[in-house]
């Protein structure tokens, strides 16, 4: 008798406990939503995230508010993510940062494969290298002559260990052989000021950002990180066509929520960012910044789920080889 009570109690329990979670799901979203994006603002991220906040909130019916939470190269803003309550009230726009993070750091507070439910692939961003308007190099043959003449002298600047910006310069250092000094910022936002300024002299950065300095002259280019030239940028050679042989850096971005948001409220997030994504003004944007929105059975929880597991493996022997973990 006594377990036949406990039993239906437990039952009513979880069945109370499945309503509630339908309740919520069917009423989400009843107040605005927060965008976490793990770099600072006027960066190529956030110029994303707030592209997208926009017809997001549209189709979810509530304001979609982007929080920059910078750091470490992007894992303190995935810890939080991973922390957060899974109400659908906390999503998060990374890009391949996410993937790297687990051969970088060796004590990483959060599981990309384990901790985190997946929304959907966002877009693919091609990156540039880039100096100071008045570096002494105007070619990329100059610019190799110039760092190897004055390899204590030249600074790149990053977003951190993690950070695509960091990933490019370790790929663009190894390549030439020359270990450039390197100076972090909280992204690449703050740091591209400093390359308009002259305080640092280069800094591998995403179109999303660099299109518009490049074509007002407020920067030198001297390749992009792609093995095809960029249709928005077709004077500018590549890096694999002036030397740096198979040099390909495409920086994809996913959305993600964490673990344990209902599915029902997944699927509206879901929703929202495929109209997004469909969205003319956002297609013309990113088109304008050499950017690839994914074909829609990308922009899917399975979709981003399977190229995470993809990249995770990708990207781990080249960065173990690479001997750049942190402890
Ligand atoms: N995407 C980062 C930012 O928006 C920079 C990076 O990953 O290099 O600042």
């Amino acid at each position: 008798m006594k377990n036949t009570r406990s039993t239906w109690l437990l039952a009513c329990c979880l069945l109370g406990g499945w309503a509630q979670a339908q309740t919520t799901a069917a009423s989400y979203p009843d107040k605005p939503v927060t965008l976490i994006i793990p770099f600072a603002a006027g960066g190529p991220t956030d110029v994303v995230a707030r592209m997208m906040a926009i017809p997001m909130g549209k189709s979810l019916g509530q304001s979609v508010l982007v929080e920059n939470v910078n750091g470490a190269g992007g894992t303190i803003a995935s810890t939080r993510v991973a922390r957060a309550a899974p109400n659908g009230y906390t999503i998060y726009l990374h890009h391949m940062g996410m993937a790297t993070a687990p051969a970088l750091y060796k004590k990483l507070p959060f599981d990309p494969l384990k901790d985190f439910e997946y929304i959907g692939q966002v877009l693919d961003v091609p990156m540039t290298l880039l100096a100071r308007k008045d570096m002494p190099a105007n070619t990329f043959a100059e610019l190799l002559a110039y760092i190897k003449a004055n390899k204590d002298k030249v600074s790149l600047a990053d977003a951190g260990l993690g950070a695509v910006s960091n990933l490019c310069g370790l790929l663009f250092k190894s390549m030439i052989g020359v270990d450039i000094n390197t100076i972090p910022y909280k992204g690449t936002g703050p740091a591209m000021n400093d390359v308009l300024g002259g305080q640092v002299d280069m800094l591998c950065d995403q179109t999303t950002q660099t299109v518009p300095m490049i074509k007002e002259g407020r920067v030198k280019v001297y390749g992009v990180t792609t093995t095809k030239r960029l249709a928005a940028l077709p004077n500018i050679p590549t890096l694999d066509e002036q030397g740096l042989k198979g040099f390909e850096v495409k920086v994809w971005h996913g959305m993600y929520a964490p673990k344990g948001t209902p599915a029902p409220v997944l699927e509206k997030i879901n929703a929202a960012l495929r109209f997004a994504m469909q969205d003319p003004t956002v297609k013309q944007r990113m088109a304008d910044l050499s950017s690839d929105i994914p074909p829609l059975d990308k922009i899917t929880p399975q979709g981003l789920k399977t190229h995470l597991e993809a990249e995770i493996a990708k990207w781990d022997p080249i960065i173990r080889k690479a001997g750049v973990s942190a402890d």
